[in-house]
């Protein structure tokens, strides 16, 4: 971008989203200076969305800024940390208008407003390239009890936050492949993070991730690092009446794709058998429904069983970029 209307988009259309947050200086200085809260540790999530790859070419700037901001926070949420704010790194792609740049802003302001952030910093330049999001997440947890994927043991019960297969439905109806619904396109472009959730969860879950690659991708996560297997029930997986009735109705509908689909960004988590009692407590206090939806193991990688205890073909469990 020029210099003039780089900085002059800085002065007019960033710095307001640092809403005063004192790390930020206003977007005037080199690098935010960030003071955690005493006894926390800072945790830091990078992800990065292009065009055409994590978000539609056609979807609008608002959309995924949105998108960005959310799947972002979202991996905060996994580690139970509480976000402090967020660094922002925008490639635009050649010819963006400023009505288009605007819109993008529009939509940070909106997922910031809705969680309590502020940008503390970033960059932004322009390139032949497609249209590139970079965020970085800052968090904090008090030290030691970040949820880490690592600590599974065989015994613990497998749960879910949510419904999941919803978003992958959403992209479907996004890209004009099925019928709208929406409440499934509102769960493709707005994914909300489980942060409530992921606080709630430290010294509770015994291992966390948030649902991204796919429910069954995520799970061999955990499994992996772990050491354990998971054994999840295809009949206990959450499905949202609109799932259902998709699977019921749609031609070729098979429970795999919603398993497999990812971009749910619900929580998937394990946690010791005596803990049951207080997790249905903590479902019923956020108001977010928690399944119980398998056992972990001793052995390697993800099993989903039918009713009658038949192994499920999954293929390879959910996307992966190479
Ligand atoms: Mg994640």
């Amino acid at each position: 971008m020029a210099g003039g209307g780089e900085f002059g988009f800085i002065r007019t259309r960033l710095a307001p989203l640092a809403r005063g947050h004192p790390a930020a200086l206003d977007l005037t200085d080199d690098a935010a200076v960030l003071t955690p809260a005493p006894g926390c540790q800072i945790v830091v999530a990078s992800d990065m969305l292009v065009a055409g790859v994590h978000f539609l070419e056609t979807d609008p700037p608002e959309v995924a800024a949105e998108r960005a901001l959310r799947s972002n926070l979202s991996d905060l949420a996994a580690m139970g940390a509480e976000p402090l704010g967020y660094l922002s790194s925008i490639a635009w792609p050649a010819g963006v208008t400023q009505a288009w740049r605007d819109g993008f802003v529009d939509g940070l302001a909106s997922a910031q407003d809705r969680f309590g952030l502020a940008l503390l910093g970033g960059d932004t330049t322009s390139g032949p390239g497609p249209f590139t999001i970079s965020l970085t997440l800052l968090g904090q947890v008090p030290s030691g009890s970040a949820l880490l994927r690592r600590s599974a043991r065989a015994g613990d019960d497998v749960w879910v936050s949510g419904t999941i297969g919803d978003a992958r439905l959403g992209l479907e109806i996004s890209r004009g492949a099925l019928a709208a619904d929406p409440v499934l396109l509102e769960r493709y472009r707005r994914p909300s993070p489980r942060l409530e959730l992921g606080v709630a969860l430290r010294g509770l879950a015994s291992a966390c991730l948030d649902v991204s690659d796919g429910l069954i991708a995520d799970a061999g996560h955990i499994a992996a690092v772990s050491g354990v297997r998971l054994e999840l029930q295809a009949g206990q997986i959450p499905l949202s009446p609109q799932s259902r009735r998709w699977l019921q109705e749609a031609p070729g509908a098979s429970l795999v794709t919603l398993v497999t689909g990812g971009d749910d960004y619900e929580l998937l988590f394990c946690a010791r058998q005596d803990c049951r009692a207080s997790i249905e407590r903590l479902g019923r206090e956020i108001g977010l429904v928690l399944t119980r939806v398998g056992l972990v193991a001793d052995g390697a990688g993800v099993a989903l069983l039918g009713e009658d205890g038949a192994h499920l073909e999954t293929g390879a469990g959910g996307f992966t970029h190479f």
